[in-house]
């Protein structure tokens, strides 16, 4: 399989990635494999078993680890780079589009500094899923193609089992792969990392244009983040060398979906200040993105770096307006509707309702005039009375079922959240992975109802709810 792989970023050379021979794991053994994206890419005729994919994933093969650095937490970072992934090389789909293969979990590599270079199961398989379930809502995410475990141990905060997850992405230049080279004014190699870009990412535009290139990540990456407001998805650590240049979701760790609507949750726990809280991802995604824009000084004059950057508020302010009203029902945005987004958070967050089901509830009500269980207190309360009041001489030219049906088709009832995949990453320890690609079918179809779904749809109880996510993976 993986003399089928290009090496196109390989040409670049060694300022931007070192060849590297993967550390194998022992008793390496592929659990799950992600058949929807095998058939996306075209992979069927080339996967047809574990088997195929066995090789790789047990770390018996060599990739390039590639050199980058970042801000994290706000402090640069010049000391970064691919400490335990490799990426193998570019598989060309048949519309010539390239993906990155990159095996996370390698083992060692020039930029390891102390870590031993491999990532654990548990962290593995929550990277595995969440690509999905980003991917399914419309929100840009890399994913995985297969998820495997080991017999070795690495230490974390206790023994765990080494894993490794092929990750799939358009791309997996970073932020930070620009400041790397910025920050050790490494000019020519910032420019051909542009330009390298611009050809692969941005076909259409004229060579040079640096422009075309900045307004791109700010762009992409105001929808990214909107979306994610949208959805109740908390990445956790925004730090610049976990932002694609192409506005990818990207480096998993502590990430969470909200339960309750909760603006000021914080999914990692290392994040004392809360600088990486849900309410903050859209500052920071631009605070991240002027740290691009003056690593690409050297590139662009100052007035087009600000011209690019001022798009960025108001794309996302559309985005985020349009997902919120499609989630209603509604299927125009007029300026009212800000306000009518508002309170309905408003009472969901004063009543302590979960996020995501809020949204499913309503198109019920909508549909038969009742309330779920867990939401009947909405139906005793004066503010949402009169919420519910304006919504409907909102909506009241469209008829309710249709409605209902669209919001149904828009609002995920299965989503990988905290309490679901540590159920499943519980029953898969002990050797059950059923409950595994239970959830993992749900959250590739998060819209429709799965029969034995195993209570997937629920929200946690509340002895469930503040799960501890360390940021060790
Ligand atoms: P992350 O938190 O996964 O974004 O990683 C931040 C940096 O630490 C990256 O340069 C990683 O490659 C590196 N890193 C994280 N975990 C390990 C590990 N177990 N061994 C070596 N490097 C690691
Ligand atoms: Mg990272």
């Amino acid at each position: 399989m993986l003399d089928q792989l290009k090496q196109d970023f390989a040409r670049l050379g060694h300022d931007f990635a070192r060849p590297v021979k993967a550390t194998p794991l022992a008793g390496s053994h592929v659990r799950h494999i992600n058949w929807a994206l095998v058939e996306q890419l075209g992979l069927r005729d080339h996967i047809k078993t574990p088997a195929n994919l066995q090789l790789i994933a047990s770390a018996n093969c060599q990739g390039l680890a590639m050199k980058y650095s970042g801000h994290q937490f706000g402090v640069f970072n010049p000391q970064l780079g691919d400490g335990r992934g490799l990426l193998l090389g570019e598989w060309q789909d048949s519309s010539g589009e390239l993906w990155d293969w990159h095996l996370k979990g390698a083992g060692q590599t020039p930029f390891s500094r102390f870590g031993d270079g491999r990532a654990v199961w548990r962290s593995s398989l929550r990277e595995h899923f969440i690509g999905e379930s980003l991917t399914a809502l419309g929100i840009a995410s890399t994913r995985s193609l297969c998820l495997a475990s080991s017999q070795d141990s690495v230490m974390r905060e206790t023994p765990e089992q080494a894993a490794t997850v092929i990750r799939v992405a358009k791309s997996h230049i970073r932020f930070g792969s620009f400041e790397e080279f910025f920050y050790q004014r490494k000019y020519p190699q910032l420019q051909e990392l542009a330009d390298y870009c611009l050809h692969r990412y941005l076909p259409g535009a004229a060579p040079g244009d640096y422009q075309a290139l900045l307004d791109m990540a700010v762009a992409n990456t105001a929808k990214m983040i909107a979306l994610w407001q949208s959805f109740g998805f908390n990445h956790g650590v925004m730090n610049t060398d976990n932002m694609s240049i192409i506005g990818e979701t990207f480096d998993f760790g502590p990430y969470a979906f909200l339960d309750d609507y909760d603006p000021k949750f914080i999914c990692n726990h290392s994040d004392h200040h809360g600088r990486y809280s849900f309410e903050q991802q859209p500052n920071i995604g631009l605070w991240n993105l002027n740290a691009l824009a003056h690593a690409l000084s050297t590139l662009m004059d100052q007035d087009q770096l600000r011209e690019s950057l001022m798009a960025y508020q108001k794309q996302l302010a559309n985005h985020y307006q349009e997902s919120l009203n499609r989630r209603l029902g509604l299927d125009s945005v007029r300026e009212a509707d800000v306000a009518l987004v508002q309170q309905w958070l408003q009472l969901l967050s004063e009543q302590k309702l979960d996020y995501n089901l809020s949204f499913r509830a309503l198109a019920s009500w909508l549909r038969d005039g009742a309330w779920p269980d867990q939401f009947e207190t909405l139906a005793s309360n004066d503010k949402a009375e009169q919420w519910l009041h304006s919504y409907q001489q909102r909506i009241k030219q469209q008829c309710p079922n249709e409605s209902a049906h669209k919001m149904d088709s828009y609002n995920p009832l299965y989503l990988p959240r905290t309490h679901h995949l540590q159920a499943v990453i519980e029953a898969s320890q002990n050797g059950n992975d059923g409950p595994m690609e239970n959830l993992f079918q749900c959250i590739q179809q998060p819209f429709k109802r799965h029969q034995d779904d195993l209570g997937f749809d629920l929200s946690p109880t509340d002895s469930d709810k503040g799960l501890c996510l360390s940021c060790s993976s």
